[in-house]
């Protein structure tokens, strides 16, 4: 999940809530008018591949590696698909709103699964369209997965103040859902996945939520890091968060650092430097021997670190 990029609070000197009819969200997890971080500067260094719709932006971030971005929603979720010589993963599958199968089928002709990096409905919710489904094996996760979204449940993602842009052609929020998804594939820490001439491993990063996992292709230096990492508000104030399985899975990235030079996030940016992985370890500790700063709103706190936010509840650090 994800939620804008991190700023300007800090200085106001007060605090702010949007109220939606259904529920009140704090402008320190959803600013309102979200998207004026666009335009992200990253895609301007990027090469941007055109395809048949404008749903997603695709971007070729290195050889045989996509990023899939959805700028338009407020998630700004980004997909990737990675190709190997005999076949490909499309590395979570985004809201679901916008046809992501189709776009894959442009970029490539080779076989593709759908691999979830995490159980979360902004990465799941167009896995449905491919054969082969991969997850990690953890049961909570594996629950949540098989329940899918009903509809009433994704009404909150499609308002206008989520929406930057139009829906898609073809996409009818009335009726959308997410169906229960089966992974015909489970991985375990230490797993090979391997498209023929590339290799990605598992590395099991629970905290985000029970089933994350990040990716690591030690032969390109690249990350992948679902919702571990992004350059954004990290969601550690989250229901399924676990925060120190969180620190302790970022603490075992930071071991791995001499592995990777790149972060691919799921959220935001495609292409952020490594550096940041041991900066988000301090910015834990900071928050917890309370030396960082931080805007309240209620029992919501927004710390601010460069590069990246986190958003906390405040009974977390009674700790
Ligand atoms: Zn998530």
């Amino acid at each position: 999940m994800s939620r804008g990029t991190g700023m300007t609070l800090l200085g106001l000197g007060f605090l702010v809530t949007t109220c939606a009819p259904e529920q009140e969200t704090s402008e320190l997890i959803q600013p309102s008018e979200w998207w004026r971080v666009h335009p992200r500067p990253v895609y301007a260094e990027l090469e941007k591949v055109g395809t048949f719709q404008d749903w997603f932006d695709v971007y070729r971030v290195g050889d045989g590696t996509y990023a899939i971005y959805e700028p338009n929603q407020f998630e700004e979720a980004i997909s990737y698909l990675v190709l190997g010589d005999e076949r490909g993963v499309l590395i979570d599958a985004g809201t679901g709103i916008g046809n992501i199968k189709r776009v894959v089928e442009e970029l490539t002709d080779l076989p593709v699964s759908s691999l979830l990096t995490h159980e979360h409905y902004d990465h799941i919710g167009g896995a449905y369209r491919f054969e082969q489904i991969i997850a990690f094996n953890d049961s909570a996760a594996l629950a949540r997965l098989a329940r899918g979204r009903d509809n009433a449940s994704l009404q909150g993602y499609v308002t206008d103040d989520y929406l930057w842009k139009p829906l898609p052609e073809g996409f009818d929020a009335a009726t959308w859902s997410i169906p229960p998804i089966e992974p015909t594939q489970l991985l375990h820490d230490g797993a090979i996945v391997d498209l023929g001439g590339r290799q990605l491993e598992v590395i099991y990063a629970p905290g985000h939520s029970p089933g994350s996992m990040c990716l690591l292709d030690r032969a390109s230096r690249l990350l992948w890091t679902g919702d571990h990492f992004y350059p954004g508000p990290l969601y550690a104030h989250a229901d399924d968060v676990d925060i120190d399985d969180y620190i302790a899975s970022n603490e075992r990235l930071v071991g791995m650092l001499a592995e990777f030079d790149y972060v691919l996030s799921g959220h935001n940016d495609p292409w952020v430097a490594s550096e940041v992985i041991p900066r988000v370890s301090r910015a834990f500790e900071a928050i917890l021997e309370g030396s960082a700063e931080y805007a309240e709103d209620g029992d919501i706190r927004r710390y601010h670190f460069e590069g990246f936010d986190v958003l906390i509840r405040v009974d977390q650090l009674q700790r």
